[in-house]
């Protein structure tokens, strides 16, 4: 796939990297009086978003203003000269979006989950150049994210974004939506030139959360922040929590450190380099640490066969995470790290175990 850079999109350069707007258009006021702020700060914000139609996790919760909303966004683009963008979960709200001038449509969490509907609304836009962004699905698939920007590519859509929003998965967190940051950076490994944007918003959940995970974003290279602002946060009709007014927007973007992905330093490149080398060796260290540690795994799944018990054994793996983790904590790492860890280099154990049971049974 071949994508435009984020510098190249209307509403986008180096020095201007946010879109803001509440999470759903309530009225008009609250749609111009937040839009009229925003306008007035220093980080001469470009792109106003706004929900018009909102997928709820349950019912009887606020579902959006639908396309009442949409002339609100009209007047926005002419009082203030923002360009707007709002989600779309199917054809008809694409056709609605158009006919209103939205400039950027978005797709959400969990409308990228479901091909069908990612396949309605990108046959809705062959031939049509707008910009689309996709956020990731609820949950850390990689395929079905790709998938979703493969459907609009194929009509022709060639400024798509990618928006890391968090997912959802087991386990308590301090997230709303847990950020896996290897997701997106294994995104960016594998499409260098696909622009990738952080919705910090719904990874923290809570303001309080906001302004690191917007920071992290931008340490691992996130291309641009898209941060819900609310003129009156704690009566926002959806996330009130997680929301920001227009002045805590604009300090908190002054507090952020936006780096540069290289430096020409000498001193600093050679530094980089004796790290890296180092940090080489430890990885092949670690691979063969991990080899020889499965070649072990491989003869205990030889001796569980033999004595016909199962490779999942719960007693020893529960064992093995506590003694992990508090050998690992007193060596300074952190208990989810290791845990998550574990949990991968274990199960590969079992997997491998389970193998060698079926093909034992097989040849016997
Ligand atoms: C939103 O941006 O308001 C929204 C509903 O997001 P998501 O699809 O990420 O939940
Ligand atoms: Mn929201």
């Amino acid at each position: 796939m071949k994508f435009v850079p984020l510098e190249k999109w209307p509403g986008f350069n180096n020095d201007t990297y946010v879109i803001a707007g509440p999470c759903s258009a309530e009225s008009r006021e609250q749609v111009l009086q937040t839009a009229e702020e925003i306008s007035k700060l220093p980080q001469k914000i470009k792109i106003f978003r706004a929900g018009i139609w909102k997928p709820r996790t349950r019912p009887n919760s606020f579902e959006g203003v639908g396309e009442a909303g949409l002339p609100w966004m009209e007047e926005v683009k002419e009082k203030y000269g923002f360009l707007t963008t709002c989600e779309v979960a199917n054809a008809r709200h694409v056709e609605a979006a158009l006919k209103h001038n939205i400039d950027i449509l978005w797709i959400g969490a969990r409308t990228t989950a479901n091909p069908f509907s990612v396949q309605e609304i990108a046959d809705r836009l062959r031939g049509i150049d707008i910009p689309v962004m996709v956020k990731n699905p609820m949950s850390p698939d990689i395929a079905l994210w790709i998938g979703a920007m493969e459907r609009l590519h194929v009509v022709g859509i060639n400024k798509i974004a990618a928006i890391h929003r968090g997912f959802s998965v087991d386990g308590k967190s301090k997230y709303r939506n847990r950020p896996l940051w290897r997701l997106p950076i294994e995104l960016k490994r594998r499409h260098p030139e696909l622009p990738i944007i952080c919705d910090p918003s719904h990874i923290a959940g809570n303001r309080d959360l906001l302004q690191s995970v917007c920071q992290k974003a931008l340490d691992v290279d996130i291309d641009g922040l898209m941060i819900e602002t609310h003129i009156n946060p704690d009566v926002a009709l959806s996330d009130a929590a997680q929301q920001v007014t227009p002045a805590n927007l604009g300090e908190m973007l002054s507090t952020l450190d936006k780096k540069s992905t290289f430096c020409s330093d000498k001193q600093f490149e050679e530094e980089l380099e004796e790290l890296r080398a180092q940090i080489d060796r430890v990885d092949s260290e670690l691979i063969e640490a991990l080899a020889a540690r499965m070649k072990i795994a491989t003869e205990i799944g030889k001796a569980k066969s033999a004595a016909h018990v199962t490779p999942l054994q719960m007693n020893r793996m529960s064992d093995l995470m506590d003694r992990r983790t508090k050998f690992a904590k007193s060596l300074g790492l952190s208990e989810n790290y290791i845990q998550e860890l574990y949990q991968i280099i274990h199960s590969e154990s079992v997997k491998i175990q389970t193998e060698l049971q079926e093909d034992l049974k097989k040849n016997s």
